[in-house]
């Protein structure tokens, strides 16, 4: 069977009103602000003032292996899988719902090399132009609330300078949702004594913002509000910090955000309710949708799956020890996408032989899936089941091979067809989901984070280098060390850390793959996102502004007279 493109299923869906997709988890035409007639604002607070769906709301994550550059499907499975728990819960006759919580796509990799995020197959939420492209113009407000900040900032400094503010120590950037390399190092406020002070400065993409992180932590306007003052944006001539609340940008900022904070309503092929909200990178920053979103799915719903960026080193390792810790949530269960040729490309085959069956390689490949479940299972303590994301080039005997290793390993599995059947090629994953919940619904949680934030920097970086990486020890450089330090004397040290580092291996070399060992860690950098509050450890070259490939997908996006748009994917 051949599965049209993406866009191609996406177009020739029949949408629902947002209204009834609304009615479906208890809202009405009161409680949501449509956007057109398949999006819509959800205002939390009338969610927050009505009774809860279910006293004993599971929240799901979904994560994965370390990936080969396409990404494994972890978007696609998610919504594969919560489309076929509202198949399982009808055959049931049950009651129950479930939504999922994911992130909004940026810019960037839509026109750039990965595509969208909004699924892929028969698992898609829709409509998927608009969430891939502008959406509810959610990114351009937290690049305008980003952009305000740097704008008062210079300006401050261009009028007096008040606060003292060392132009050499400005770490605020400005900010555009865009692959756009030539803006990543640029000179501005050029010209005139009136054109304002001349210096160093450049763009992050809107995603890799701190604006972005804060949005997606802050429970509320003024937490949100709050959260934005606390950023730090420069030293002083003094070395003494200076916060954007000193600027008087807060309240601003967070006007400028009123709107974006609600959570946008849309739905999946199969018409279960999808809540898209907010979309931070997963290494500089946490990697998963708002907690807003999260926490009014889980009110409207019984079952909420959320998926967090990246492998589960990186996504799930920042959702247990940043989200979940700084917001309260727990999660009730881990499913770790793993897909064949991953594995394969783990076990070390090249990226352009990854479809020839070599099960050689695939049982090479198969220890970097062991480590995410020892993870999910020992560190954070959560029940774990593993999805096998089928490729039509897998082979039966591969599958059997990931099927066999996970129960010796006394592991739940189960193959998923959603990208190729929609809901319907996901029902077995979905019943032994339900299975493993049901088992834990007489356990209290067993959930807990990998390391104490109270304890010192290096302490916190060097438990995740080897609880969750598997690291011989850490290398922390002398411009590091001083940085913390400095945030030490700042007291600001107690806080999460996150760890930016490659995607591609659980250590901080992206060609170390599978399950290495006897590797430490270097830590180059470490900055602070006082706002969002977490501390920023940096391994390796990390990107905050993306260049665009040679032939960018742009070159195929297009939009026909009648305003059909083709290309994306
Ligand atoms: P992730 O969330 O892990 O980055 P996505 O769900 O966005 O991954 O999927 C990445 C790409 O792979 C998408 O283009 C999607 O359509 C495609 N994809 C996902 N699962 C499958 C599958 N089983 N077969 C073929 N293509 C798939
Ligand atoms: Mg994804």
């Amino acid at each position: 069977m051949t599965v049209p493109s993406d866009i191609a299923i996406a177009q020739s869906t029949t949408l629902q009103s947002i209204n009834s997709i609304a009615a479906k988890i208890g809202l009405s035409t009161n409680n949501i602000e449509p956007y057109g007639h398949y999006k819509a604002k959800i205002n939390p607070n009338d969610v927050f003032a009505k009774p809860a769906k279910s006293k004993r709301s599971k929240l799901i994550l979904v994560t994965a292996i370390n990936p080969t550059p396409a990404g494994e499907g972890k978007t696609t499975v998610t919504i594969g899988l919560a489309d076929a728990l509202n198949r399982v819960h009808q055959q049931q006759k049950s009651a129950e719902i479930t939504m999922v919580a994911l992130r909004e796509p940026s810019l960037g990799p839509v026109f750039g090399m990965k595509g969208g995020a909004a699924g892929g197959g028969y698992a898609q939420v829709l409509p998927m132009e608009d969430i891939n492209l502008h959406f509810t113009g959610d990114f351009h407000a937290i690049g305008a609330a980003n952009n305000l900040l740097a704008a008062m900032l210079d300006n401050h400094i261009y009028q007096g300078n008040a606060l003292n503010i060392d132009p050499k120590q400005v770490f605020w950037r400005r900010a555009v949702d865009m692959n756009d390399r030539q803006l990543r190092n640029i000179i501005d406020g050029m010209g005139k004594t009136t054109d304002g002070v001349m210096r160093e400065d450049g763009f992050d993409i809107t995603v890799a913002s701190e604006v972005m992180a804060i949005f997606c932590l802050a429970t509320d306007l003024a937490d949100l509000k709050q959260r934005l003052g606390n950023i730090l944006v420069a030293y002083n001539k003094d070395k003494q910090p200076v916060y954007a609340r000193e600027l008087n940008a807060h309240g601003a900022m967070a006007a400028l955000l009123r709107d974006a904070l609600k959570p946008n309503l849309v739905q999946t092929i199969e018409g279960t309710p999808a809540i898209v909200h907010g979309g931070p990178f997963a290494n500089i920053a946490h990697g998963c949708n708002s907690v807003i979103a999260t926490r009014v799915a889980m009110h409207l719903a019984d079952y909420t799956l959320t998926e967090a960026g990246f492998g589960a080193d990186l996504g799930a390792q920042k959702f247990c020890d940043i989200k979940c810790r700084l917001s309260g949530l727990t999660p009730d269960a881990a499913v770790i996408v793993a897909t064949i040729r991953a594995l394969k490309y783990n076990g070390g085959v090249a990226k352009d032989a990854l479809t020839t069956e070599n099960l050689s390689a695939l049982a090479q490949g198969l220890p970097n899936l062991f480590k995410h479940i020892e993870n999910m299972q020992n560190v954070y303590g959560l029940p774990v089941v593993v999805a096998i994301n089928q490729f039509v080039s897998d082979t039966d005997a591969e599958v059997e091979m990931v099927r066999q290793a996970c129960q010796e390993k006394g592991v739940e599995v189960a193959l998923t067809q959603v990208w190729e059947k929609g809901g319907a090629g996901g029902e077995a994953l979905a019943n032994t989901l339900l299975n493993l919940l049901k088992d834990q619904d007489d356990q209290s949680s067993q959930f807990r984070f990998s390391y104490d934030s109270d304890n010192t920097i290096e302490d916190k970086i060097r438990t995740v280098a080897q609880r969750i990486y598997g690291a011989k020890d850490i290398d922390i450089s002398i411009l590091a060390q001083s940085k913390i330090r400095q945030l030490e004397a700042l007291h600001l040290d107690k806080m999460p850390i996150c760890i930016a580092k490659t995607q591609y291996s659980l250590s901080d070399n992206a060609k170390l793959l599978g399950r290495p060992t006897g590797f430490d860690i270097h830590v180059r950098d470490i900055s602070i996102s006082s706002g969002a509050g977490f501390i920023v450890v940096i391994c390796g070259p990390i990107m905050k502004m993306p260049g665009l490939p040679k032939r960018p997908s742009a070159e195929r996006i297009d939009v026909d007279d009648t305003g059909n748009i083709t290309g994306l994917f």
